[in-house]
């Protein structure tokens, strides 16, 4: 036996036991031994029966001198009661229903028992103590000491487990350590030997907890590795340098008709900075809803155009990706503004800014609309704008994931931007990086670019790698590394507090922008209890009645399609026929088609819905500056960073807005909870309460993501993650491919598979 032998081949484990295991991912010998607790007992006071007390914790030994078993007759219950002696005195224990005792425990062999110390109307007695049969020579493994107490589930007792992974305990010599000496040695962690043992079979709790923390600290450690080394491998790609055009940059943000904030002064600098470099930007923009990244996208694509090089974004729905194209050719195509096209006029530096006179060409993709600026036509053939991207004529390409889809090629693809990346979903974005759907032909690079430092060739460097959201690899053919590949940047507006940051987006550079615009107004925000509901309504009417529209959500409950879809259109028929008859009502609901959801969010945005009547599919981020009124009903169901991007679907305009909680709950704690969404407008306060309340499971997809449980249930631990990716960086430094650390090497890459969605 070895730690990879199947567990079907250990002893004892039959195939029902096996089929139980296999449930909870063990299928080695190695998933068993690392198997965790997830607490201990201690049962290692062993005291003679004359010394126990009353409501102590504690173990005796001795033999048994009486067994028996009867029936209760109020509870219905079989009773197995037994007496222990030791030298010192007799103590009865019982037990409910666990016939098999009657044969467990006639032996003539030592006996010890641990349990609690109750009392009855005989005296002291032991009640369902743990047992265990000493024979002779062998340690006890479930009484007398700390014992280990496993993850409930059904069919697989602790009893059992201590038992299967006591004989095991063995083999953990074979286990290699991953972590190098020296770090074991600074962080003054337990080798894994010691702590596999220290785990199962702890000789005190505090040696049981270093255990736990070296298991920890390996889990996001690893972690770290994986995203920092992933990081440092894109550096060995080659990406076009796009030279900074600050005159240029002046005279865009200059043309606006307002002042950008501190932040997104700093996002686009760092932005700008990045795509200087030889080697891809890999750069998330988090910012929250209306925290303006759009404009700072458009600052990066302005000049990455202005170089000669073609910009893509891509949205997750075509509503959004209409409304980029909205925004982005009034604010690059516009007469106050007008852009150099250094293709035609490449001396660019030469020219004073008053020269910026070229419109770039902007076309929207998206599988029903295709347009160009410079065209009047709504529905251009694909293949016409298709070529047109080919030949470069297109500087700005807009659409949603049909660009990759539909094989789009460029010809000097410079950036992707990647708006709402979270809302493509886990399946989506493994689909655009597994696939690799557009092969496009090689962007032809530029001049300057061509002659990028990065340390080209060698085994490495040979594959450009695949970095995860890595979307850009499908709109380039970037799988070489002779081959530039664009720079990404992904925007999104779900704020994410620092330590779940650097955990699952690691390998990313993070720009944040943390002030609102000025001169935004509060979205006033109320937590509605039920007999206020007729109040809140005659409220939205009245901001109706002003011609601004609202939003009513509401979740489901229900699990099944069928259901799910009756309880939207009940809720839907209660408001239409009720409250809201007088007004034009619309629904919104997950069980329809996308088409059908985007043209119901279309009607919205035209004021053809006064009140739209939706379950959560409303989150996307649309912008409807006339709705000023959120109403969610049933709150205390969403998440906080839920509500919150619910919220920020209002308060776009002048007119002031307003987010109403209905709730029914009167629970203290689910009170507390709204109250901090009415208290602040700032997404990262509420995500922080979200993470620490609730765990990261119900956030950003991170339990599909694949991490550790040790790391799930460590995202809060700021100082350790950032520990854990100090010593990550440290070692990088030293060893970037590993090529020193075999073992340490093969789990990165396992994890690194798990975070590219291979
Ligand atoms: P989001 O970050 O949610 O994508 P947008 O980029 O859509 O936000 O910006 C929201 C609104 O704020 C837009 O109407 C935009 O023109 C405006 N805006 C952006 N930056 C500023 C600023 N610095 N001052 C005032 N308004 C701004
Ligand atoms: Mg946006």
């Amino acid at each position: 036996m070895n730690l990879n032998t199947p567990i079907e081949n250990i002893h004892k484990i039959g195939p029902k036991y096996a089929k139980r295991l296999h449930k909870l991912g063990i299928k080695e010998v190695k998933d068993l031994l690392f198997h965790f607790p997830t607490r201990w007992e201690d049962y290692s006071n062993v005291v003679p029966i004359k010394d126990i007390k009353l409501g102590e914790q504690i173990t005796v030994q001795g033999r048994v001198r009486h067994l028996d078993q009867r029936n209760t007759y109020t509870r219905g219950l079989k009773i197995v009661e037994a007496y222990i002696e030791d030298e010192t005195d007799v103590v009865k224990a019982i037990w409910f229903n666990q016939s098999y005792l009657m044969e467990a425990l006639s032996t003539k062999n030592p006996v010890m028992l641990s349990g609690k110390v109750a009392l009855d109307k005989d005296g002291l007695y032991l009640k369902n103590p743990i047992y265990e049969i000493k024979n002779l020579g062998e340690k006890a493994v479930h009484t007398g000491r700390l014992i280990s107490i496993y993850p409930e589930t059904a069919g697989v007792t602790s009893r059992w487990m201590r038992y299967i992974i006591s004989n095991l305990m063995l083999l953990t010599d074979e286990i290699q350590d991953s972590l190098p000496k020296g770090l074991l040695e600074r962080k003054k962690l337990m080798t894994i030997q010691t702590a596999l043992r220290e785990i199962h079979f702890p000789s005190s709790i505090k040696n049981a907890e270093r255990a736990r923390s070296r298991f920890i600290f390996t889990e996001i450690f690893n972690v770290q590795l994986a995203a920092l080394k992933t990081k440092y491998e894109l550096r060995k790609s080659k990406s076009p340098k796009i030279k900074t055009d600050i005159a240029l940059i002046k005279k865009f943000v200059d043309s606006l008709p307002f002042q950008l904030t501190d932040s997104q002064k700093k996002a686009s600098w760092q932005i700008l900075k990045d795509m200087e470099r030889s080697f891809p930007m890999n750069r998330l923009l988090e910012g929250d809803v209306g925290s303006g990244k759009t404009i700072v996208a458009a600052i990066a694509a302005l000049n990455t155009i202005n170089t000669g090089y073609q910009t893509a974004l891509m949205a997750p729905t075509e509503i959004l990706a209409e409304q980029h194209y909205a925004t982005i050719t009034s604010l690059l195509g516009n007469s106050k503004f007008q852009l150099l096209n250094s293709k035609k006029t490449p001396n660019y530096k030469s020219l004073q800014p008053k020269a910026y006179n070229l419109k770039p060409n902007i076309a929207l993709y998206t599988r029903s609309h295709r347009k160009i600026n410079s065209d009047q036509k709504t529905k251009l053939p694909k293949e016409k704008i298709k070529e047109k991207i080919i030949k470069g004529d297109i500087d700005f390409i807009i659409g949603t994931h049909t660009l990759a889809q539909e094989k789009v090629k460029f010809n000097k693809l410079g950036l992707v931007i990647l708006d709402e990346q979270h809302r493509f979903g886990v399946a989506q974005r493994a689909a655009l990086v597994k696939k690799n759907l557009a092969t496009a032909t090689a962007p032809v690079a530029a001049k300057d670019a061509g002659q990028a430092t990065a340390p080209v060739a060698g085994k490495d460097a040979g594959q450009a790698p695949n970095t995860y959201p890595d979307t850009r690899t499908k709109l380039s053919a970037g799988h070489s590394n002779l081959k530039p590949i664009p720079h990404l940047l992904s925007m999104t507006a779900t704020p994410i507090p620092r330590s779940l940051a650097l955990t699952v987006y690691g390998d990313l550079d993070i720009s944040l922008l943390r002030e609102m615009p000025k001169g935004r107004k509060k979205i006033i925000t109320k937590i509605v209890p039920p007999k206020k509901r007729n109040e809140a309504y005659g409220f939205i009417k009245n901001e109706l009645d002003k011609g601004r529209q609202a939003f009513v959500v509401f979740p489901l409950v229900e699990e099944s399609r069928i259901l799910e879809l009756k309880s939207a259109k009940a809720e839907y028929e209660k408001l239409k026929e009720g409250p809201f008859k007088k007004y034009k009502v619309g629904l919104l609901h997950g069980r329809m088609k996308g088409k059908e959801k985007e043209e119901v969010m279309a009607r919205m945005k035209e004021g053809k819905i006064q009140i739209l009547i939706s379950t959560s599919v409303v989150e996307v981020g649309i912008d409807i500056p006339n709705a000023t009124i959120m109403m969610v009903d049933g709150a205390d169901r969403f998440g906080l960073a839920q509500l919150h991007q619910f919220r920020g679907r209002v308060g776009r305009s002048k007119h002031q807005s307003y987010a109403f909680l209905l709730t029914d709950s009167s629970s203290g704690s689910v009170l507390r909870r709204l109250k901090a969404i009415e208290k602040t407008q700032s997404g990262f306060e509420l995500a922080q309460y979200d993470l620490k309340m609730r765990g990261a499971g119900d956030m950003y997809g991170v339990r599909q993501s694949g991490m550790p449980d040790l790391v799930m249930q460590n995202l809060t631990n700021i100082e350790l993650i950032e520990n854990a990716r100090e010593e990550a960086t440290k070692l990088l430094e030293t060893d970037l491919t590993l090529q020193k650390y075999p073992l340490l090497k093969k789990e990165i890459e396992e994890i690194q598979k798990i975070m590219h969605f291979e």
